[in-house]
C-alpha cells in the first residue's frame, strides 16, 4: 500500500528508536542499563491513582467535552493561579492527550506553509517534525555549550526572518536541561518585543529545577504578552504519569477554540479516567514532587562529577529537568571507531549494554543524551561501563 507523501517529511522519534533497542535487548535476557528513558523512574502517587479507580467505579468512562472535564479545568486554572500566578478562565484551557498532542494541535492550528519557527538547539527532538507536518518550519538557532546552550538576545535577534511567526522556548529543556533565569528571559523576550512575534512556552519541566535556581516565567516578565502567549504544560513529568497521557494549553480563547475544534476531528478529550487522576494531580496534594526533585537533584550532582571524571568529555551542570547532554567529540572519529555520537550510542548499546541516545536529533551530532531517571546504582554501574567503553576506543 502506498503511503501519503507526508511521511516523507518526518523520521521516527530517536528517543523512542532507543527505547524499542533497549526493549528487544531487554526480552533477550541482556543485563541492559537504560540511561534512554524520557520519564521519571517513580511511580504515579498513590492519591492519584485512587482517583482514577473512584472515577471508574463513578462511572466516568464515557466521553468528556473535547477540552476536557470541568473538574480538569478547573484544577489547570487552579494550577496555573497557584504556581505561576497566571489568571486564566476554563474557556481559555484546553486539555489534550499529552503536551506532545497540545503541541501538535496548537502547531496545526498556529502555522502553515512557508511559516518559520525559532527553536533554540539542541531541541527536543519532535519540535521540528511536528512543525513540519504543519507545513511549517523550524529556524533552528544553535547556542553554545560554553554558554551553557542558552541562546542569547543577538543569537536571537540574527535568527529572525520576514518569515519568523514564533519562538519556541523550551525550559529546562530536552535534552541539556537549560533553564533561563528572569533575567535572560527577559533579554530574549524583550527581542521578540517590536514584532508580532508568538511565543510559545513548552513548560512541561517547569517545576523540575535544581536548589535554590528561579526559573524567569514568561508571562511573569512580560504580562502584556498574554494575547501572544501559549502556555503548554503537562502532568507527564512532575507527576511521574507519562503512560496517562493528559497535556494541556492555557492562551487565547480564540486559539484555544480553534484548538478544540480540531481536536474535535481528531481525537475527541483525553482518557476520561486519566483526566480524574491528572485533576487530583493537579489540585490534590504535591507531596510527591519534591521528595522526587531531592532524588533527581542527588543523581544530577554524581552524574555530572562522574562524567567530569571522564578524560574527555565535557558536560555543564544541567539547571532542570533529568538529563545531561554531555560532549563526546574527545572519542569520535578515532580509527574505526565511532563518527558521531550516534554512532556512539549504537556503540555503547551494542558492547556496554547502556541505552543513551545520540544527540543528532537533538541538533548536536557530537553530545549523548543521558537520563538519570534510573536508580543511582544503576547510574554507577552505567557510567563505569561507559567509561571501560569509552577507553577502548582511545
Ligand atoms: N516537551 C518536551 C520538551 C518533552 O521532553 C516532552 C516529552 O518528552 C514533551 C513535551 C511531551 O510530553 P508528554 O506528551 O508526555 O506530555
Amino acid at each position: 500500500m502506498k503511503l501519503s507523501a507526508r511521511l516523507d517529511l518526518i523520521k521516527p522519534s530517536a528517543t523512542m528508536a532507543v527505547n524499542e533497542k533497549a526493549t528487544a535487548l531487554r526480552a533477550q535476557g541482556v543485563d541492559l542499563i537504560d540511561f534512554g528513558a524520557g520519564e521519571p523512574d517513580f511511580d504515579t502517587a498513590q492519591h492519584i491513582k485512587d482517583a482514577a479507580a473512584a472515577a471508574m467505579r463513578a462511572g466516568k468512562t464515557k466521553y468528556t467535552p473535547v477540552g476536557g472535564t470541568d473538574d480538569l479545568k478547573a484544577a489547570i486554572v487552579a494550577k496555573l493561579r497557584r504556581d505561576n500566578d497566571l489568571h486564566y478562565e476554563k474557556r481559555e484551557v484546553l486539555a489534550s492527550c499529552g503536551g506532545k498532542h497540545s503541541l501538535f494541535v496548537a502547531f496545526q492550528v498556529l502555522f502553515g506553509a512557508g511559516d518559520e519557527v525559532i527553536v533554540p538547539a539542541p531541541f527536543w527532538v519532535s519540535y521540528p517534525d511536528m512543525l513540519l507536518l504543519a507545513g511549517a518550519q523550524a529556524q533552528l538557532v544553535p547556542t553554545r555549550e560554553e554558554n551553557d546552550f542558552k541562546m542569547t538576545p543577538a543569537e536571537l535577534e540574527a535568527a529572525i526572518g520576514p518569515r519568523t511567526r514564533a519562538i519556541l522556548l523550551n525550559s529546562p529543556s530536552n535534552p541539556a536541561g537549560v533553564a533561563y533565569t528572569e533575567q535572560e528571559l527577559a533579554g530574549l523576550l524583550d527581542v521578540v518585543a517590536t514584532r508580532e512575534i508568538i511565543v510559545i512556552s513548552d513548560d512541561v519541566y517547569e517545576l523540575m529545577v535544581y536548589g535554590d535556581f528561579r526559573l524567569g516565567r514568561v508571562l511573569q516578565i512580560r504580562p502584556d504578552f498574554r494575547d501572544r502567549t501559549l502556555v503548554v504544560n503537562s502532568v507527564s513529568k512532575t507527576y511521574a504519569m507519562t503512560g496517562w497521557r493528559v497535556g494541556y494549553t492555557a492562551g487565547p480563547a480564540h486559539v484555544i477554540k480553534a484548538m478544540s475544534t480540531l481536536q474535535g476531528q481528531m481525537t475527541s478529550n483525553p482518557s476520561s479516567v486519566a483526566q480524574a487522576a491528572a485533576a487530583e494531580a493537579l489540585a490534590g496534594p504535591q507531596e510527591s514532587v519534591q521528595p522526587m526533585m531531592r532524588e533527581f537533584g542527588r543523581r544530577r550532582d554524581f552524574v555530572v562529577e562522574r562524567l567530569r571524571t571522564i578524560r574527555g568529555v565535557r558536560c555543564p551542570l544541567p539547571e532542570g529537568a533529568f538529563y545531561v547532554f554531555p560532549n563526546v567529540s574527545a572519542y569520535l572519529r578515532k580509527a574505526s571507531g565511532p563518527t558521531t555520537g550516534d554512532d556512539l550510542a549504537a556503540y555503547l548499546i551494542e558492547t556496554a549494554h547502556v541505552a543513551v541516545v545520540g544527540g543528532s536529533d537533538f541538533g548536536y551530532p557530537e553530545h549523548i543524551r543521558i537520563s538519570y531517571a534510573t536508580s543511582m546504582q544503576n547510574l554507577e554501574r552505567g557510567l563505569d561501563r561507559i567509561e571501560d567503553a569509552l577507553k577502548k576506543l582511545d
